[in-house]
């Protein structure tokens, strides 16, 4: 058994429903939600958009490999409306390295193995980089630390994080 972090998010569609959706069927066919953040807001990270993504962060516990959870989540994703092909054109259009989307599913922890395959990096290796990763992580495992820097959630957020408190 192990515990995976997973993120989800996504800037097309109904998105309260398709993360309902995308967390039955990860419980059904990848391993028991075991913890589960609340949904948040952000503008889109890497290129231009209008629309705002809505990200959440699941706790899992599964007995499939690393790339069993990979083929699993990314035939969630093809079945939840996720159009690679339709993604590489508007890329090629805009020039940027991401684009819009109905949903995403990331591979954030597998327990605390490190993995660098050619079709798997694990830990994510933009999580350090990302707030809207980082801040609904932090709501189930703020206190987790990272298998290769052994920088803490919470501490990995603390350092993004653009909002400060006024203490006067
Ligand atoms: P980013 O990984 O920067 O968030 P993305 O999620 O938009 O980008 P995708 O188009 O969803 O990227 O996936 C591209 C490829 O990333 C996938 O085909 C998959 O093989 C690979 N990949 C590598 N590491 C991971 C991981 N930890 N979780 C999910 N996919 C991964
Ligand atoms: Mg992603
Ligand atoms: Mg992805």
């Amino acid at each position: 058994m192990a515990r995976v972090a997973l993120l989800l998010g996504g800037n097309e569609g109904d998105m309260k429903r398709t993360l309902q959706t995308a967390q039955r069927l990860i419980n059904e066919r990848v391993g028991a939600v075991m913890r589960c953040s609340h949904r948040y807001q952000s503008p889109a990270w890497g290129f231009k958009s209008e629309t705002l993504f809505t990200n959440q962060a699941l706790e899992i516990s599964t007995d499939l490999s690393p790339i069993e959870v990979l083929e699993a989540v990314q035939q969630i994703e093809n079945e939840l409306g996720r159009n690679r092909a339709a993604e590489q054109i508007e890329k090629a259009a805009t020039g940027a390295r991401y684009s819009s989307r109905p949903i995403d599913i990331d591979i954030i922890f597998y327990g605390s193995e490190v993995i660098r395959e050619e079709r798997l990096t694990v830990p994510h290796p933009l999580l350090a980089e990302r707030e809207f990763a980082l801040q609904p992580l932090a709501e189930i495992m703020r206190s987790f630390r990272h298998p290769v820097t052994g920088v803490s959630v919470g501490e990995m957020l603390d350092a993004v994080r653009t909002a400060e408190v006024v203490t006067e």
